[in-house]
């Protein structure tokens, strides 16, 4: 199985996260800073915003129309979740495509990024990429067989806020199977950069 760090660059103007009252998972996150902070409810968007298109939300939301919901479900079936629309919170037929497992740290073979402002407590967050110059993620091994996974690095700053729903976490990247790298080859704006192991 080869793998991918996916990129998609097509993105709505809008974004999910704490503030729509969603649950998260804490127990693997950083008591600072929240990083590692897991999403266990449906996301909720405006649904007659969304297009017929792989993109993202402004917090790396991967949001998969309707026309690909059968084949991700039957070729990456632990890697989706059906999104909800923020206005009647109702099932829609677009999914987000969510990782199965969180990859150990990237190596330091990986070159393409940069960090800064990271938590003191976990520098798990405050990674950031480089304009133009791309992320070439390497990995001394990686765990089983998978279809999406997140990178334990988090792009951009957490915080963890009394109010919960002012709190903000620094995203994942995801890195993909051939099955799905199969699935979005021919999409519009994403792209695939080979990983490497060992
Ligand atoms: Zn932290």
């Amino acid at each position: 199985m080869n793998y991918f760090l996916l990129t998609i660059r097509k993105q709505y103007d809008f974004d999910c996260g704490p503030k729509d009252g969603g649950r998260y998972d804490l127990s693997h996150a950083c008591s600072v800073c929240g990083s590692g902070a897991l999403r266990i409810d449906p996301i909720k968007l405006p649904i007659v915003s969304l297009k017929d298109m792989i993109a993202i939300t402004l917090k790396h939301e991967v949001v998969v129309p309707a026309r690909l919901r059968d084949e991700v479900k039957t070729l990456a079936p632990l890697c989706s979740r059906t999104i909800l629309d923020s206005k009647s919170s109702q099932a829609a037929s677009f999914l987000e495509l969510i990782p199965e497992i969180t990859l150990p740290s990237f190596s330091q073979k990986t070159t393409g990024y940069i960090t800064e402002r990271q938590c003191p407590a976990c520098k798990r967050d405050g990674h950031f990429n480089i304009p133009h110059v791309p992320l070439k993620l390497s990995y001394k091994i990686i765990p089983g067989d998978f279809d999406v996974a997140a990178t334990y690095e988090r792009f951009g700053l957490s915080r963890l806020r009394p109010d919960f729903k002012e709190s903000n976490f620094a995203v994942p990247l995801y890195v993909v199977s051939d099955r799905v790298r199969a699935i979005f080859s021919a999409e519009p704006g994403v792209e695939f950069e080979p990983v490497s192991i060992g």
